[in-house]
């Protein structure tokens, strides 16, 4: 015998009491003649509650029967069940305003709904379209706020499926089918929970759309989850407008103009860095004494090497007759430059030895970069290059 799902008839039935029917792992998954527990299904999480003092974890639909999952054991009896009002509430809410929400898309610009998705925050339906103007949303959101204040009946009805007409979804079921009926709008072969009247949707908010496999996924909140997100919505941008000293209205142009601003601060940045590399590489070209064969050569040690590093170590060859090499310790890397009039190679130069030692690296006759696998022969590298310890 299948479990009497309460549900289908009575959307509102939140406390009721039932005979438990047969249990199976020691009684930690439960039968009942009767639930007015939904379990996960076309789009609707499961409810959620207690049952026979229990909370119950899982709700799963076995076509025939219905099973409940339970924190804990219990034992067979009748017992005294409840379902989590609130959040079972919140899902009739968003259920009913996707059967409002797919009837409006449909009469305001022919767009089908392909599936429906019901989210802990944000539900979603995928409409069968490439295309969803701003028009075209705004459109149907004002139809919907029109159907909310209509208060429409929402009514259960149960027909056979052959006799079953003008429904927005042809049904691929036999036997007998569950109709919900928004009054004068919809038709739909349903399991789910709805609420009774289009009065009770309170605010629909279509939010975010992104294109998805040829089709166009929607965003929306209805009831109370609206309320809730309005409300965030506006301290987001309260404590946005805050940071900004900007009002509310002003935040996209004021954060425009920051945007510009931070880019030339950060054109300037770039610019007076390369200035300061210039000058320094400048300044340790003069402060080092040049060797016997006239080349000035100079070992630096920098925490990592930079596109400043790199900046200095031009300006410090292009002064003549120098080279440089500098070692970044995180990551080991070495940059090694030579001016051209210093008759060194420095791409050649800095791969043969780093080649030497299980490292690799290269570059042009000025300019070269490498790396070592470990740090222990990079006095030998230096020593190769010229460069006395
Ligand atoms: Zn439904």
């Amino acid at each position: 015998m299948g479990t009497e799902r309460l549900y289908y008839t009575d959307c509102y039935l939140a406390d009721f009491d039932a005979e438990v029917v047969r249990t199976e792992k020691d009684g930690a998954v439960v039968y009942l003649d009767r639930t007015a527990f939904y379990p996960a299904s076309g789009g609707q999480p499961q409810d959620l509650g207690l049952c026979g003092g229990m909370p119950v974890s899982g709700v799963i639909d076995q076509d025939e029967e219905i099973a409940h999952v339970l924190g804990a054991p219990i034992s067979a009896g009748r017992v005294q069940c409840s379902i989590d009002w609130p959040r079972r509430y919140d899902h009739m809410q968003q259920h009913t305003g996707q059967h409002l929400l797919s009837a409006a898309f449909v009469a305001q610009c022919g767009f089908r709904t392909v599936s429906f998705h019901l989210g802990p925050d944000l539900s979603t339906i995928d409409l069968e379209t490439a295309e969803l103007s701003d028009s075209q949303v705004e459109q149907v959101e004002n139809r919907a706020a029109q159907l909310v204040r209509d208060a429409r009946p929402v009514r259960v009805g149960f027909e056979e499926a052959p006799l079953a007409n003008a429904l927005r979804k042809p049904s691929s079921r036999t036997g007998v089918l569950r109709i919900i009926e928004i009054e004068g709008l919809d038709r739909s072969a349903c399991g789910g929970t709805h609420v009774r009247s289009t009065a009770e949707l309170g605010p629909i908010l279509i939010r975010r759309r992104e294109k998805l496999r040829g089709n166009v996924r929607v965003e929306f909140v209805c009831g109370d989850r609206a309320l809730a997100r309005a409300r965030k919505d506006f301290h987001l941008l309260g404590e946005t407008a805050r940071l900004c000293t900007a009002a509310i209205d002003d935040l996209p142009r004021h954060v425009d103009s920051l945007r510009e601003r931070l880019a030339e601060a950060e054109k300037q940045r770039q610019k007076l860095a390369a200035d300061l590399a210039e000058a320094e590489g400048r300044r340790l070209w003069e402060s080092t004494k040049p060797g016997l064969d006239g080349i000035r050569r100079r070992v630096l040690d920098v925490d990592s090497i930079r596109e400043s590093t790199r900046a200095l170590a031009q300006s410090f060859i292009s002064a003549g007759q120098a080279a440089l090499l500098v070692r970044g310790r995180d990551p080991f890397t070495l940059l090694f430059a030579a001016s051209s009039d210093s008759n060194l190679h420095a791409g050649n130069l800095l791969r043969n030895s780093l080649q030497k030692y299980g490292g690799r690296g290269g570059g042009s006759a000025t300019i070269a970069q490498g790396t070592l696998p470990n740090t222990a022969y990079a006095r030998d590298v230096s020593c190769d290059l010229g460069f006395e310890e």
